[in-house]
């Protein structure tokens, strides 16, 4: 487009405009939003509905999962997602439905009591700050602005968050931790370089309570090829002096059911003995039968591993489907945006032309296909350059994915030109 003439790009204008008028009148509704595991994924694991049938398969050894106790999970499920994790059982919490919630209160316990090292409660402080490598998971940003925390944004590269930028951020005080996702990462499926997670291990903050949020939600979460081993964070930093810094996430949410799986912590033994003593107060214990279950379904790494292969085959498609869409309909059209190609993870990232993210999404919305929204990946929604949108394309059948990319496609092909005709010649 960028050497077109201006007629040409009124012509472009007019017969994209068509299109899109046609797309209009097919009344779809398509949702390529929220990264959701499909209906086919969540058939998968329907085994796990029955693996509980009586009162004697209600054991873990000589626990009875029914009744209350063990606040820190059933040790099989400790050992599942030590195994899974790389870490050690006693370094292990096993939570509840959800990792959101165990990274909630654990701010939550930080805001009005304070973490292991801190000198007092984080609502004390004068001004809280927290570092969202962006774009980033929406959820994340939430959490620290819901406590009133100042967000400070810091650019992703390839390898991970911009480290000189994070290594200069933490000599403030008032930086408490940062919200990382260091395998596939939600929104671009970056993985962490080596050299990236060694700085992040190494740091050296001014807060001494400094929380390196480590969600690996997607560690296992392979799309293309198979499984990528990954390093244990909390060795790492046990290594570089920082051993109660990390704070490492998992669930399994998108391994079985989103929001009735089973969700995990893991830190070191002195941080989870701070922890059990802060999170007594507000739980007796998680829910045991769950962990059961999941731990009688999957068995062990290598089940879980073996079950993410299925997912891969239902998932393979829905991604090439995006990217083929990309491919034919976008580049042709010069430099008006570019993608990701994640070898795994639950999101591609599309970038369109500066200035032109809000409109995409807006057109899309007119036409029934609705996306994330437009700059809820940084952190106060706020794209400095307007170009981002998250593609979520788990859920939709891949019929309804193929239709959405091509949807997709005219939406950022017409935001362009109409942007260009808007500039001056
Ligand atoms: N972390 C990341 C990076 C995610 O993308 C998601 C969900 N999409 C979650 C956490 C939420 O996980 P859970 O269901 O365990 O709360």
């Amino acid at each position: 487009y960028a050497d077109y003439t201006r007629s040409e790009r009124c012509a472009e204008y007019a017969a994209l405009q068509e299109q899109y008028d046609a797309w209009k009148a097919k009344k779809l509704s398509l949702n390529m939003a929220r990264g959701k595991p499909s209906r086919t994924q969540l058939d998968m694991v329907s085994g796990i509905l029955t693996v509980l049938q009586s009162p004697e398969d209600c054991f873990d050894g000589a626990l009875d999962v029914r009744n209350y106790g063990e606040l820190t999970g059933i040790p099989s499920a400790k050992r599942l997602f030590a195994e899974l994790l790389g870490v050690t059982p006693s370094q292990v919490l096993v939570g509840g439905n959800a990792s959101l919630n165990l990274m909630y209160d654990l701010i939550a316990k930080a805001w009005t009591h304070g973490l292991l090292h801190s000198p007092r409660p984080w609502s004390q402080e004068p001004v809280v700050r927290f570092l969202c490598p962006a774009p980033g998971y929406d959820r994340h940003f939430r959490v620290s602005q819901s406590f009133g925390m100042e967000l400070i944004p810091i650019a992703m590269t390839p390898d991970g968050p911009d480290m000189d930028a994070v290594e200069a951020a933490v000599r403030d005080p008032a930086v408490k931790g940062i919200w990382c996702v260091p395998k596939y990462s939600n929104p671009q499926g970056i993985v962490y370089s080596d050299a990236v997670v060694d700085r992040l291990a190494a740091l050296r903050p001014a807060a001494p309570d400094f929380a390196l949020m480590w969600d690996n939600a997607y560690c296992l979460h392979e799309v293309y090829g198979e499984f990528v081993p990954f390093r244990d964070m909390l060795t790492l930093c046990r290594e570089a002096g920082n051993a109660d810094m990390v704070y490492e996430f998992a669930s399994t949410s998108k391994i079985t059911f989103p929001g009735a799986g089973v969700s995990a912590l893991a830190c070191s033994e002195a941080m989870m003995k701070y922890i059990c003593k802060r999170f007594s107060v507000m739980i007796i214990s998680y829910d045991k039968m769950n962990q059961l279950r999941h731990v009688r379904f999957l068995k062990n790494k290598e089940g879980v591993l073996a079950h993410m292969a299925k997912h891969r085959r239902r998932l393979v498609p829905c991604f090439d489907a995006v990217k083929t869409a990309f491919n034919e309909e976008l580049t042709p059209c010069g430099d008006i945006a570019h993608w990701t190609n994640p070898k795994g993870g639950y999101f591609i990232s599309l970038y369109v032309m500066p200035g032109c993210a809000k409109r995409v999404a807006q057109l899309c919305k007119e036409c029934g296909l609705t996306l994330t929204g437009a700059g809820s990946a940084y952190p106060y929604h706020k794209d400095p350059d307007d170009s981002h949108l998250r593609i979520a394309p788990t859920y939709p059948s891949l019929d309804e994915v193929e239709t959405a990319s091509d949807l997709l496609c005219v939406c950022v092909r017409l935001a362009a030109v109409e942007k260009l005709l808007t500039e001056k010649d």
